[in-house]
């Protein structure tokens, strides 16, 4: 009965889903036998969701709940090509009276007739014989795990598809009816029984910046995007992909693991006092941050964002938005990291006290177009590939349209510790680059990013760190942290050395996490906070 419930869902209540499938992927190789693919894919998702929600007492009310759900479902998104996610059940609950009765055609009570009503009624006729508990369950699990196991082949066989369905059409999977009209149901409940705006815990509250440190600090950090160690030359890869930053004095570190493989979880996790094992979403968002901890410290801190947004880092610090032309000067195809530096040294130059922390959130190497990524001067390795469907591209082609982003990003960064060295003389001066997550480029046919981490890649995982310090930079031993460059070390140093950075004393710092410190360990000079 599962079986058959699920057949006649995928069937006729997914128009919606099946037309905007075609629409992205019928002129792709392989586009019809890939739809087929995700039909079989969306047909065992519904079997797992009617197996996991209808049991024997509520099999029957269960199933006609789906159905009407389905029915009303198909209908607006075939009606209106809309999605069924939480925001729009918001939206729905709260709509008038007035505004209802527009919603209802003729066309709905056909759809609720034949989609829920029709199916609905035969099911009520049917009589189902009862088996025992054991038996009923192992059947159950033999459906469940087909099902899974069917799935997973699928995925696994052509992932480069998988990849860009999830990636680049992230839309098509809300038309997946009725498991997403029923996961927005879930969400939209849970988020109405959770009561109260979120608290927030303040820490660091009694951070200071001792008083023997009179020189001002400009600090630069910059937050990469989706960088991997092992395609920088800094860090031993074959191509010369630091051209810029080989003339510099900095410090890579060649082992450093990332907090997560998604920005989502990366970005918060690089500036929460929180381990990536401690990590979780909503615990750091009731927590403040390493911003907050030099806020309380009395630094000047300044967000610019050329990515999406700051993923709640940046939610008490002000935000300059650079991804258009409004406020970056430097776009063509797209607007650029390098813009981020415009009209930066007036900001500077405005601070009249006091130490100054400025954060860039790149864009960076951004998938899975990363021929977008660069300006045309930028175009060194080819030939690229210049297609976001990467499963049309060879494994060089791709590989050379990253390298080429990662070559811009060793200018971007290059023209960042330009800006601090004409500094030197006024500041103690510092720039610290993170990535945030890295990348596959489909080693293994494995592409993208955001894999679980316990299945994820090094090339997910691993992520370029680079430190430079200004001539005036006091209190570091950059030839003692050359050999911290090897050590393993993760996204937990980084709020520790941030707040190093700028010689911070509080209850919240650890020497031991923190980079400088640790050279200074190293080399046996005194800690600055005996
Ligand atoms: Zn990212």
């Amino acid at each position: 009965m599962l079986l058959a419930a699920a057949l006649f869902l995928t069937a006729f209540a997914n128009q919606a889903f099946f037309r905007n499938l075609t629409t992205a992927f019928a002129d792709t190789p392989w586009g019809l036998l890939h739809v087929f693919s995700l039909a079989v894919v969306l047909l065992c998702a519904t079997v797992l969701l009617l197996a996991m929600l209808a049991y024997r007492p509520l099999l029957k009310p269960m199933l006609v709940i789906l159905f009407m759900v389905a029915a009303v479902s198909a209908y607006f998104m075939d009606t209106f090509n809309v999605i069924i996610d939480h925001d729009m059940l918001a939206n729905v609950m709260a709509t008038d009276s007035a505004e209802t009765g527009d919603l209802l055609t003729p066309k709905l009570f056909w759809y609720l007739g034949l989609l829920g009503l029709l199916p609905s009624l035969l099911l009520w006729r049917i009589r189902i014989r009862p088996a025992s508990p054991a038996k009923a369950l192992g059947s159950r699990l033999l459906l469940a795990g087909g099902a899974l196991l069917i799935m997973l082949a699928l995925v696994l066989i052509s992932s480069a598809f998988y990849a860009a369905f999830v990636r680049e059409h992230k839309e098509l999977r809300y038309y997946a009816n009725p498991a997403t009209p029923m996961y927005a149901g879930y969400k939209y409940i849970k988020s109405r029984i959770k009561t109260g705006p979120v608290h927030l815990a303040a820490i660091g509250e009694d951070a200071r910046i001792p008083e023997q440190d009179i020189d001002r600090e400009l600090v630069i950090m910059v937050v990469g995007e989706t960088a991997r160690a092992d395609r920088f030359s800094l860090n031993g890869y074959e191509r010369e992909t630091n051209p810029e930053l080989a003339r510099h004095d900095v410090i890579s570190f060649t082992d450093v693991s990332s907090c997560g493989t998604s920005t989502a979880i990366s970005v918060p996790c690089m500036f929460d006092i929180y381990d990536k094992d401690e990590f979780s979403t909503s615990k750091t968002q009731a927590t403040e941050n390493s911003l907050d901890v030099l806020r309380h410290a009395g630094v000047t801190v300044l967000w610019r964002d050329n990515n999406s947004n700051s993923k709640g880092v940046a939610d008490r610090t002000p935000i300059e938005d650079f991804r258009s032309p409004e406020n970056n000067p430097v776009c063509d195809t797209e607007c650029r990291d390098v813009g981020m530096l415009s009209g930066l040294r007036e900001y500077i130059d405005q601070q009249e006290s006091g130490d100054i922390l400025i954060v860039l959130h790149q864009m960076g190497s951004h998938g899975p177009a990363y021929f977008k990524r660069y300006p045309s001067e930028f175009h060194v390795f080819v030939p690229t590939c210049d297609t976001n469907q990467l499963e049309n591209c060879s494994a060089s082609e791709i590989g050379n349209a990253y390298d080429n982003s990662i070559l811009y990003t060793d200018h971007f960064l290059s023209q960042v510790i330009g800006l601090l060295r004409s500094y030197d003389d006024q500041f103690e001066t510092a720039m610290l680059y993170a990535s945030d997550h890295g990348e596959s480029l489909g080693e293994s046919g494995v592409y993208l990013h955001g894999l679980p981490y316990w299945l994820a890649p090094d090339a997910q995982t691993q992520v370029p760190v680079i430190m430079w310090f200004g001539r005036n930079y006091h209190d570091v031993d950059v030839s003692a942290m050359q050999q911290l460059r090897e050590e393993p070390l993760s996204h937990d140093n980084l709020f520790h050395t941030l707040l190093g950075l700028f010689e911070i004393n509080s209850g919240v710092y650890d020497g031991s996490k923190d980079l400088l410190q640790k050279s200074r360990d190293l080399a046996g000079t005194p800690s600055l906070y005996d």
